[in-house]
């Protein structure tokens, strides 16, 4: 059958089995805001909402096989990347991002699940800073993985917080995106850092809501925004707005 035309989001990520986070979410989210999706797995996890109790990644090879099939067979017009769990992965992903440097990637960069269970490997930490960064054109840490991609303590304070993602763009990286989730206060700031332009700040009232997946829910729907010829600035804004309004029906539910 011919290259399909609409333009698609290429999500590549770890499966879920409890639905709240991974592909799951992703798919869902960037179908929502009606963009078409294709799909590369790097892991199926079991788990449920309170823990994860298994971890199988995909064979790297497989992954990058599923990532080119889907790029022949569709117009890929932006990729998502979430969970890598294995630095073989993150060089596979790379190595297939390499051959496709046009199409736009948005990289979740997923270290650990809420519960606590690591989702990347020990040591996998460098391979996605010198091997993945540098191709993606938006990285979108929480407070948390900042820190622990610049190798420093938590800062929940946003001078400190911009210092790290300061030093994240140094070490070639295209632009962040700053989550200020799991800071504190009546707003939650999301911080835009480029390397040639002003930080640009995004907020929403902070509600009392958790909810899983909000990272993947986040990050796929800038990925959809992008696939619909958004600005970055622009896929961010509406993104931000995507995840406040899920949270709000969550808090009303
Ligand atoms: N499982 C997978 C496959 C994920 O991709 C993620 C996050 O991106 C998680 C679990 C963690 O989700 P949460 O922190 O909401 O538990």
């Amino acid at each position: 059958m011919a290259l399909r035309r609409e333009p698609h989001v290429l999500v590549v990520g770890g499966s879920d089995s409890s639905g709240g986070a991974g592909i799951a979410r992703d798919i869902e989210t960037i179908s929502s805001i009606g963009v078409r999706t294709c799909l590369a797995v790097t892991a199926l996890t079991v788990q449920t909402h309170e823990a994860v109790l298994e971890i199988h990644p995909v064979q790297p090879g497989l992954v990058a096989d599923q990532m080119r099939a889907a790029l022949q067979a569709n117009k890929v017009a932006a990729i998502k990347i979430g969970m890598l769990a294995t630095a073989e992965i993150i060089v596979a992903v790379a190595g297939v991002l390499r051959e496709n440097l046009q199409v736009l990637a948005v990289l979740d960069p997923v270290l650990a699940s809420t519960s606590g269970r690591p989702l990347l490997e020990a040591g996998a930490i460098a391979a996605m800073k010198r091997d993945l960064m540098p191709l993606c054109r938006l990285v979108t840490p929480n407070l948390i993985e900042l820190a622990l991609l610049v190798d420093t303590e938590l800062c929940v304070d946003e001078d400190g917080a911009v210092g790290q993602g300061q030093e994240l763009l140094a070490a070639d990286t295209q632009a962040i995106l700053i989550k200020g989730g799991h800071a504190s206060g009546p707003r939650s700031t999301d911080i835009l850092l480029r390397s040639d332009q002003e930080p640009i700040r995004f907020d929403t009232p902070r509600l009392a809501a958790s909810m899983r997946g909000t990272g993947c829910m986040l990050a796929s729907a800038i990925a959809g925004q992008l696939a619909n010829a958004r600005s970055i600035e622009d896929a961010v804004r509406q993104g931000k707005l995507f995840v406040f309004e899920k949270l709000q029906r969550n808090v009303a539910e």
